[in-house]
């Protein structure tokens, strides 16, 4: 008889997003009039950029004859798109990343899942609290996270660190010994990034006790601050600790295209085995790469067009932001995030629960959110808003928190 991975069956269900969806649709069944508008999604509305469009079209018509034909690409992503990444996404930057060091593929959802592939089962996970939950449930799924403990919503054998108002929703190292660390800046959901200073220490501790630094970077094209750092290779020390992850996701709309990549530093060893290697065996065994088609799109957004009008989609975004972020500051609301993020974090006044107010908001307002406690233990207290609607529906949505708030 065949045996299921026991650890499939420890996972709650995917409570969040389906919770968030099914109390819409039930408000909406019985006030058919209500007209709700959701800074609850986390997927982009704008269209993809012009320049990525043609880049597609050109490449569709090439696969269409027999010498612009492409079958199975590299594993690793084409050259062209490699090259790119490694110019104007670090070097740019005054950062050195090498081609080889760069592996293209279908989302940071899957690298940030399927890194564990790479490591031990014995080693001691550390995760932020509230958290994007595909770092906990991949880790659960392979075994490393223990068992679930319902009445406290996290696992027993991952250790949480709390990312709260008092430490600016940013943890510092922990003074246990954890193996392998998940990090992401700019934050899904708390909006929050990280200083130069602090990712130092963060370098400094996984240098010191061998550990690695799973760095999430998916919403950097977000940040707009002069000093805040897009890379974690930006930090002294970190090509010996770090693996980076990145995403045409937002910076690009590629969402619906499926397309990302991370970056694991030819230096980065551990148990003697470069993760470069581990990493790429992993990709060439079980991976067969992105798309011809959707690579040449990723490419021209790092051409004059396509960085012009990708740019142009992000400064979209980000006013819906700001619109947000200072609509909701003007009612006496507490926000956080939102400046170099498209989420903001919104504490429940009168330290309401998150579904409470989610409720609250959703009945008054009609405006959905999403609950923070969703996210884990510490996101109670709390909701996320979302930058990526329409501008005029993000505008109305903001006055109708604002009379709810009042009222
Ligand atoms: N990482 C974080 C923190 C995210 O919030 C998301 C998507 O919401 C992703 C990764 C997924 O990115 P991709 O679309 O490239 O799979």
């Amino acid at each position: 008889m065949a045996h299921i991975n026991q650890n499939y069956l420890k996972l709650p269900g995917s409570y969040l997003f389906s919770e968030v969806n099914r109390r819409i649709t039930a408000y909406s069944a019985s006030h058919p009039g209500a007209k709700i508008i959701r800074l609850s999604i986390g997927d982009v509305t704008r269209p993809l950029a012009p320049a990525v469009i043609e880049a597609m079209h050109q490449a569709v018509t090439e696969m269409g004859t027999f010498e612009g034909f492409h079958g199975y690409g590299p594993e690793q992503g084409y050259d062209f798109l490699r090259e790119a990444i490694a110019q104007h996404d670090y070097a740019a930057r005054g950062v050195d990343i090498k081609p080889e060091e760069i592996f293209v593929s279908d989302g940071a959802k899957s690298d940030c899942g399927n890194i564990g592939d790479i490591f031990g089962l014995d080693n001691v996970v550390a995760v932020c609290d509230p958290v994007y939950p595909v770092y906990v449930d991949t880790n659960a799924m392979a075994g490393r996270a223990g068992d679930y403990q319902e009445e406290l919503g996290r696992w027993n054998k991952l250790v949480y660190m709390p990312c709260v108002e008092e430490n600016g929703f940013t943890p510092v190292p922990p003074r246990e010994k954890v193996d392998i660390i998940y990090l992401c800046f700019p934050n899904n959901p708390t909006g929050a990034v990280a200083t130069r200073e602090q990712l130092k220490a963060w370098v400094d501790y996984a240098n010191a006790n061998g550990s690695v630094i799973l760095y999430d970077s998916a919403y950097e094209a977000f940040i707009c601050e002069e000093d805040v750092p897009h890379s974690i290779f930006e930090i002294e020390g970190a090509r010996t600790c770090a693996i980076e992850f990145r995403s045409f996701s937002k910076t690009a709309g590629f969402t619906g295209n499926r397309c990302a990549y991370t970056v694991v530093p030819m230096e980065l060893e551990r148990d003697g085995a470069k993760l470069n290697s581990l990493w790429n065996r992993r990709q060439c065994t079980k991976f067969n790469g992105v798309p011809y088609v959707v690579q040449r799109g990723a490419a021209a957004i790092y051409t004059p067009e396509g960085r012009e009008q990708t740019r142009a989609s992000i400064d979209y975004y980000r006013k819906n932001a700001q619109v947000i972020r200072e609509g909701l500051t003007s009612a006496g609301l507490q926000v956080f995030g939102g400046v170099n993020a498209p989420y903001i974090w919104l504490k429940t006044p009168g330290g309401m629960g998150s579904w409470d107010f989610f409720d609250l908001l959703l009945d008054q307002a009609n405006v959905a959110t999403t609950p923070g406690a969703g996210f884990g233990p510490s996101g109670e207290g709390y909701v996320r808003l979302t930058a990526f609607g329409d501008a005029a529906a993000t505008v109305e949505a903001v006055e109708r928190v604002k009379a709810a708030v009042r009222k």
